[in-house]
């Protein structure tokens, strides 16, 4: 299969209809140059109205994070963008998010990496994410794993949600903005 197949049948997924209440809107985007992936969560509001990944709040902290203009960000010849969930999940109880449909990362995820073959990072944000690729080599917790992050190097890199919600998370671990950050954006640089 190619990538442009495999983007279509994404596209064209179905499969979890009756689980999301916005209905089914994929999101990703890959090219075979590909040199950056990002992993994110699921699809928010904004971004399943729009149909681009990390268009909100979120998505311009997190290429701040990566030192990254829109442009850049979206020129999918070197950063796809695949959630562990393409499509919105809905709410829940406390009005946040809901978490990634279960089945859809190992839906698309396996596929999908075969045909990015110039893929050399892979940014692991929030814990699906390093939960789904880094398994048992995951920590116990979300700071412990970020805080670890040179271990996962140098394919992974995990990172906290850059979420608003995230913000005293960001504040109370300095190390992140003073030493992951830094690295992230020259490795970024450097491969871009
Ligand atoms: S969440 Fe994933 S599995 Fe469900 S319809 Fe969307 S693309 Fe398909």
């Amino acid at each position: 299969m190619t990538l442009d197949e495999l983007l279509s049948r994404a596209r064209a997924c179905r499969r979890c209809e009756d689980r999301l209440p916005l209905g089914p809107r994929p999101v990703l985007r890959a090219s075979p140059t590909a040199r950056l992936l990002i992993v994110g969560q699921a699809p928010g509001t904004k971004v399943h109205e729009t149909g681009l990944p990390f268009n909100d709040a979120s998505g311009d902290r997190l290429r701040d994070w990566l030192g990254l203009d829109r442009d850049l960000f979206y020129d999918d010849a070197r950063v796809a963008i695949v959630p562990m969930g393409l499509c919105y999940p809905g709410r829940d109880r406390n009005g946040g998010d809901k978490p990634p449909i279960r089945e859809c990362a190992s839906l698309w995820h396996p596929p999908l990496r075969p045909l990015l073959p110039e893929l050399q990072l892979t940014l692991l944000v929030g814990s699906y994410a390093q939960a789904y690729y880094l398994g048992k080599q995951r920590k116990a917790s979300l700071t412990e794993t970020v805080r670890d992050w040179r271990r996962y190097g140098p394919n992974f890199m995990p990172l906290p949600h850059p979420s608003w919600r995230n913000t005293a998370w960001i504040r109370r671990n300095a190390w992140f903005e003073q030493e992951l950050l830094p690295e992230l954006k020259a490795r970024v640089a450097s491969l871009l």
